[in-house]
């Protein structure tokens, strides 16, 4: 049988998390937060058929009608928040912006995305 979607996002989280390094409770804490209410999708960069990046707003946590536009993707990732901006570090923007695209790539091609591919993941500094 084939996994449903939800066991999918359940490994695909427990990945990122070890990837990264960062604790699983961080990651479902920001995998909540990505809700319509503080994340609106942008744009889906699509390219021979395949997602391979979206650009999205996340909506401030301490600052109110403060918005971050975040941009993810095979190529690399953008977020206009100090700590990317300034800090050139892999904000909490970026990683909502990876757990969005997963849910995207999954809902729409029925395939996650390929975390491998995402050596820029690695390289930076963690702020989240
Ligand atoms: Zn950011």
């Amino acid at each position: 049988m084939q996994p449903s979607i939800e066991e999918k996002v359940k490994s695909f989280l427990l990945s990122l998390s070890r990837s990264l390094g960062v604790r699983i409770e961080r990651v479902l804490d920001l995998y909540l937060y990505a809700n319509p209410n503080n994340v609106r999708i942008v744009e889906v960069v699509e390219r021979g058929g395949e997602i391979v990046g979206i650009r999205i707003a996340v909506k401030s946590e301490k600052r109110p009608d403060t918005w971050y536009y975040t941009a993810v993707g095979y190529y690399g990732a953008k977020c206009t928040c100090e700590g990317n901006t300034i800090g050139g570090k892999i904000c909490k923007h970026i990683l909502i912006g990876v757990i969005t695209w997963n849910m995207i790539a999954l809902l729409k091609q029925g395939r996650e995305i390929d975390l491998t591919r995402l050596t820029w993941l690695n390289a930076g500094d963690k702020e989240v």
